[in-house]
């Protein structure tokens, strides 16, 4: 029998929201197991500058984008001068997302629509335009990063929420339509990851999401990342139109 496979060698990524956080750590993993990698960012340039050097230090190919995922032209541009500089692309995982909180009756259309612009049609700009170069190759990966408040819901991110909860409607309508040309598309449910997105909630929010997770802990990003490199490599090669989740027990 031969040994499982999990070498990205020879493959290209593209990974939104690069820069920091879960989005970063999935970025070096993803080099780490022999893959080039592009990434996106908003704003926080030293961030970016910081993970492009540590990718070239495991000596892979990589390139950055000062790119909104919510700004058509921008998703686009990102993707199609990626193939350029690296030559092709195999891997997405729209992985770039934001919060802004907000009980129903003041939440802003503002803070509704930037929401579901980032967290959801961002990925949409993404997948339409990645995916035509996976078709071409006839192997592709497409990864959402959604949350655990997609299935169960949360007080306060009706917004996020359902920006999620879309996410995994479009993985599993995508998983069908581009599944017969060899791309699968799978979402990851993380439960509470510890990065700057989770940082600043209210300790006692914190306190009840720790008393909930059954594994006693927040999780690392690199935790997520790890589930990431499995579903874009070789060895999940029968696996689309999963929601897989990652919470230490937290929705059990
Ligand atoms: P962070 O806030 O730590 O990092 C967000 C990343 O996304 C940064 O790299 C940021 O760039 C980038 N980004 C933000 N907005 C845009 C945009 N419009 N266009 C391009 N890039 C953008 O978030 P996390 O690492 O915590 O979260 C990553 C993903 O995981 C998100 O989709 C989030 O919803 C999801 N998630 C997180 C959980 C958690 O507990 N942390 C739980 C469940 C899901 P810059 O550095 O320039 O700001």
């Amino acid at each position: 029998m031969e040994m499982l496979t999990l070498s990205l060698e020879g493959k290209v990524a593209f990974v939104t929201g690069g820069s920091r956080g879960i989005g970063r750590a999935i970025v070096t993993r993803l080099a780490a197991q022999g893959a080039d990698v592009a990434f996106t960012y908003k704003q926080n340039e030293e961030a970016a500058n910081s993970v492009l050097e540590q990718v070239e230090s495991l000596g892979r190919r990589c390139v950055c984008f000062r790119a909104d995922v919510s700004v058509r032209e921008q998703a686009e541009g990102a993707i199609e001068e990626t193939v350029r500089k690296l030559g092709r692309l195999d891997i997405l995982v729209n992985n770039a997302g934001i919060t802004r909180d907000a009980l129903l009756l003041r939440m802003s259309d503002e803070r509704w629509e930037e929401v579901i612009q980032v967290n959801l049609t961002g990925a949409f700009y993404c997948s339409r335009a990645a995916s035509k170069h996976m078709l071409k190759n006839r192997w592709g990966r497409i990864i959402n990063i959604t949350s655990v408040v997609a299935i169960s819901g949360n007080a306060g991110q009706a917004n996020y929420a359902a920006a999620k909860a879309g996410l995994i409607g479009l993985t599993k309508s995508l998983a069908k339509e581009l599944g017969s040309r060899g791309i699968t598309v799978n979402a990851i449910a993380p439960g509470f990851i510890k990065t700057e997105m989770t940082e600043s909630l209210p300790e006692e929010m914190k306190v009840k999401v720790l008393s909930q997770t059954i594994l006693g802990r927040f999780g690392e990003p690199d935790e997520v990342a790890n589930v990431v490199a499995f579903i874009a490599s070789e060895a999940a090669s029968f696996i689309t139109g999963q929601v897989i989740t990652v919470d230490g027990g937290l929705t059990l």
